[in-house]
């Protein structure tokens, strides 16, 4: 059967038939009164999602292109960052900042391990020069399903005093608290096919004035990416360049459902689905990649000792039309991935769930009594 695609991957994720009604209207000008007056409300929604009265700046770029924004505005060459890297994203704001001519000490943890507080704290204790100017951490690292504890990490980077603290919330926005103004945040970077709701293209950066400070004094060079031009623009409801413009008048529409559904209910529903999936994973006897005390609340990594995962994926895919996500790097084909982030509700993950327990005893995987899976997830959902 055609057109029963089922996204449970963590990007692009499920996009909601308001959302893709807008994208099918005919592009507006991006100078025109009509513009404006939506991306104004754009921009608010926008600051409300992110907690912030600062700035939040939209650029046509992938989650990626945000974060080097994020790096790149404040910061000079040779100096000195501290990088989080416990998995694929960690790993690549390491090699950003390597590109960049930045002096880059990653602060690692095994794959499926989340980041050590305590790490940071000791680099950051020692550095009684302050040399270190900013921490870079991955809050939701996608690639092995761990959420890093960004509040503590934060902690150390506040008493340092100098450090900016910059973070790639790509999967956690929209899905976990990430209270940028209460945390004190400097950048927050994240992008549109993740808890967005739309399909790829956007970029968020948002900016505190402490980032706006180190911003005047900052020398890598930058042109389309100068977030400066961006909040120029945006303080008049207009873009430096020409936007993706039909992609933020879904966005207009997918933050309003937002609002609607309101924060709390939006990481609730978050939890509720992230606990659903490890409980009906560890009743069909399957490993979790990542512990519970670090499970991110988008994405559940699932290990399968002696099984390809590629063949459960691709069974999913064939007989049922969802699409998991694999493993990256040496973790390909040793994990698959359920994304449970953005427009995914409580039905998907039993689909989700049910069409696994079919799929399981295809690959040798059947020890478990079919219809244990359902009833760990039902228990969740009926609480
Ligand atoms: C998806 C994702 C990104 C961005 O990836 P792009 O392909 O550039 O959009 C960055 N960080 C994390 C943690 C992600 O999940």
């Amino acid at each position: 059967m055609d057109n029963k695609l089922m996204l449970m991957i963590p990007g692009p994720t499920p996009v909601p038939e308001a959302a893709l009604l807008a994208l099918a209207k005919h592009p507006i000008g991006h100078r025109s009164g009509e513009f404006s007056s939506m991306m104004g409300e754009v921009t608010e929604n926008l600051k409300w999602l992110h907690q912030t009265t600062s700035d939040v700046l939209m650029l046509n770029v992938s989650g990626t292109g945000a974060v080097e924004a994020g790096i790149i505005n404040f910061l000079s060459p040779g100096d000195r960052i501290l990088v989080g890297s416990n998995g694929k994203f960690g790993e690549r704001w390491v090699e950003v900042g390597q590109a960049f001519g930045l002096n880059v000490e990653a602060v690692t943890s095994e794959w499926g391990q989340p980041l050590d507080p305590a790490q940071f704290a000791a680099k950051l204790q020692a550095d009684t020069n302050k040399e270190i100017k900013a921490v870079i951490i991955t809050h939701s690292e996608t690639s092995t399903g761990v959420i890093n504890d960004l509040e503590a990490i934060n902690r150390h980077v506040k008493e340092h005093g100098e450090a900016l603290i910059i973070v790639d919330a790509v999967t956690s926005l929209g899905a976990y608290n990430v209270p940028v103004d209460a945390w004190g945040l400097d950048v927050v970077a994240s992008g549109s096919q993740k808890g967005y709701m739309i399909p790829p293209g956007l970029g968020f950066v948002s900016v505190s004035p402490k980032a706006w400070e180190a911003y005047k004094t900052a020398k890598l060079p930058k042109y389309y990416l100068d977030l400066g031009k961006y909040r120029k623009a945006t303080a008049k409801n207009t873009t430096p360049f020409t936007p993706p413009v039909n992609l933020m008048v879904a966005l207009h529409t997918t933050l309003g459902m937002m609002k609607k559904e309101g924060l709390e209910s939006i990481f609730t529903r978050h939890q509720r689905q992230k606990n659903a999936t490890r409980a009906a994973m560890k009743a069909l006897n399957l490993s979790l990649f990542a512990g519970d005390e670090c499970a991110s609340p988008a994405i559940t990594a699932v290990a399968t000792p002696g099984i390809e995962t590629d063949k459960i994926r691709s069974l999913m895919k064939k007989q049922f039309d969802i699409a998991l996500a694999g493993g990256q790097d040496h973790l390909s084909n040793k994990i698959f991935r359920i994304g449970h982030l953005g427009f995914v509700s409580d039905r998907d993950i039993l689909s989700c769930i049910a069409s696994l327990e079919v799929v399981l005893p295809q690959v040798g995987h059947d020890n478990f009594t079919p219809g244990t899976g359902i009833a760990a997830a039902a228990k969740v959902f009926g609480q």
